[in-house]
């Protein structure tokens, strides 16, 4: 075994193994240009893990030309650093997430370059901001080259006579100078993470609460409001119980976890969905296979994650009786009287200060401002089509094509569809969980990039034709040839000679 004791050595194997695979390929779709502006082959909005390893995948396949553009500053992509209150990822360790089937991109390799093999063993639960370095090491070691502060507000359509398929026109705006400016790209990934396809669930009787009391839990909340504070939690996830036991930490006075179930389920049957069967093969079952997996994992619960519930044990026994789970407690009506909160329903009434909603969110892509030009052309499922018992609205979750690209409606001339990537969530039901999260999102990645690259080739098979005329590369001198020639009849010989 090959031991690794620092970050350079592991980077100089790392490229050291790329190179014996003959990685990254050299550059080969031709550079465009329309009405003078460059044209990009990828624009990818969202730099976390998913657009860095859509990146990665790109990169890997000789499609250099991209950039990534992220409206977050610099480092603070994703959730890790910003609104995540976990200490630890929920994952297991051994996860090889965006690694691309690279063994010196994995979080292990990474990790034990700088913390030796011990540690590595030693180690439980990946500490939530140790991912987050490692994913910024991960953008680094690659070079991606990632734009921060510039958030996408809207994307259309151009043609350029010269070219066999539209452009994509994406309007940014840089954030740290409200500067609007126009980017041209011929594929877009769009990788906006778990509210990019929706945004934040918000129950109806929240909505009408002043805002200075309650945050949703995607929200970035400074833990010292929890202080001395009676906090109200709704939902019964990681997240709920995250936000209780950040609050607890903080001197919170008591929580109150209101949950709709009846208590915790104990299987993650997401788990079971490990296979590299179920990764390339989801996408092409028929809609009745499709319809009893998602049926059934529809109907499970995802269970409180280990390190969650040890946490929250802990904060409440460094204070006991400060923290109370109502279950089967759906909480109805909301009101502010005489500066506190009152919530009813289906249980004892509770009263707090402020109030964490960790209701999760909603798919639904008319809340994303930065969409709404591409919904009246894109494909969406009808509540129910996939799944009958899995509760569902009609005209939100988008019908992809393997390659993650949106389909186009029956009734809509729109092909620029077929070269916008939808990597995110809201994919899972046509591609199946390889996107979103942590264990599926090389498979995933690599399925973007092939079927980017296969669609670029195809739109520039004029000049792929013209590259294979003008190939010119010798295989063979006439030099080398000529004592073969030599043994071959004159006339024979004359006649390879003047066809050479
Ligand atoms: C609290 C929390 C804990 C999680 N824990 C785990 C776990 O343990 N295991 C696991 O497998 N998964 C986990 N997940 C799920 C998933 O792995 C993460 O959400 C992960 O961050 C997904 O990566 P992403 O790149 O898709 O999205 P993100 O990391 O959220 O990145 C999306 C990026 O898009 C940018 N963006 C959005 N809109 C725009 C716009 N209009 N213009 C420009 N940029 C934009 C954002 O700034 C953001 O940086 C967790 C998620 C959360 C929220």
């Amino acid at each position: 075994m090959t031991l690794i004791h620092s970050l350079s050595n592991l980077e100089e194997q790392l490229h050291y193994h790329l190179s014996l695979l003959r990685l990254p390929e050299p550059n080969w779709p031709p550079a465009r240009t329309h009405q003078g502006h460059a044209v990009y082959d990828v624009v990818i909005v969202g730099a976390g893990m998913s657009g860095a390893c859509a990146a990665a995948a790109l990169k890997l396949q000789g499609i250099h030309n991209i950039a990534l553009f992220d409206a977050a500053p610099a480092h603070q992509e994703g959730p890790w650093a910003t609104f995540a209150r976990m200490d630890t990822l929920r994952s297991p360790k051994e996860l090889t997430g965006p690694a691309l089937g690279i063994p010196m991109l994995t979080f292990q390799a990474w990790y034990t370059a700088q913390h030796g093999t011990q540690a590595w063993q030693a180690l439980d639960r990946i500490p939530r901001l140790v991912w987050h370095d490692y994913l910024q090491w991960y953008t680094k070691v690659l070079q991606l080259p990632v734009n921060n502060q510039q958030q996408l507000l809207n994307i259309d359509g151009v043609r350029d006579e010269r070219l066999a398929t539209p452009l994509a026109r994406l309007h940014f705006q840089d954030d740290r100078t409200q500067e609007k400016y126009t980017r041209y790209a011929r594929h877009v990934v769009l990788a906006l993470g778990m509210s990019g396809f929706g945004g934040p669930n918000i129950p109806a009787w929240a909505q009408s609460l002043p805002k200075e009391c309650w945050y949703h839990s995607s929200e970035v909340i400074d833990p010292q409001r929890f202080g001395d504070k009676r906090l109200a939690v709704v939902g019964g996830g990681d997240s709920a119980l995250d936000a209780a036991a950040t609050a607890l930490e903080q001197g919170a006075q008591h929580v109150d976890l209101c949950i709709r179930g009846k208590g915790y389920s104990h299987i993650n049957y997401s788990k079971a969905l490990s296979s590299s069967g179920y990764r390339a093969g989801y996408t092409h079952l028929s809609a009745a296979q499709k319809s009893a997996l998602l049926g059934f994992l529809a109907q499970q619960p995802t269970p409180p994650s280990r390190g969650t519930v040890a946490r929250i044990i802990a904060a409440e026994r460094q204070r006991p009786g400060t923290l109370t789970l109502h279950f089967e407690h759906e909480i109805q009506q909301a009101y502010v009287q005489q500066d506190e909160l009152l919530l009813t329903g289906h249980g004892p009434d509770i009263t707090a200060d402020l109030l964490v909603l960790a209701t999760g969110y909603r798919t639904d892509p008319r809340m994303r401002p930065e969409l709404h030009a591409l919904l009246p052309h894109i494909q969406f499922y009808e509540a129910h089509a996939l799944a009958p018992d899995v509760p569902g609205e009609s005209g939100v979750i988008p019908i992809l094509n393997p390659d993650f690209s949106f389909q186009t409606r029956p009734d809509a001339d729109y092909p620029l569809a077929a070269q916008i990537h939808c990597f995110m969530h809201a994919a899972i039901l046509s591609v199946g969980r390889i996107c979103g999260d942590i264990p599926g999102i090389s498979q995933g990645a690599n399925q973007i990039a092939q079927g980017i690259a296969a669609k670029l080739y195809q739109a520039e098979f004029d000049h792929a034709l013209t590259t294979v005329k003008n190939y010119g590369e010798l295989e063979v001198s006439d030099e080398a040839l000529q004592p073969l020639l030599n043994l071959a009849r004159p006339a024979i010989v004359e006649e390879k000679l003047s066809k050479h």
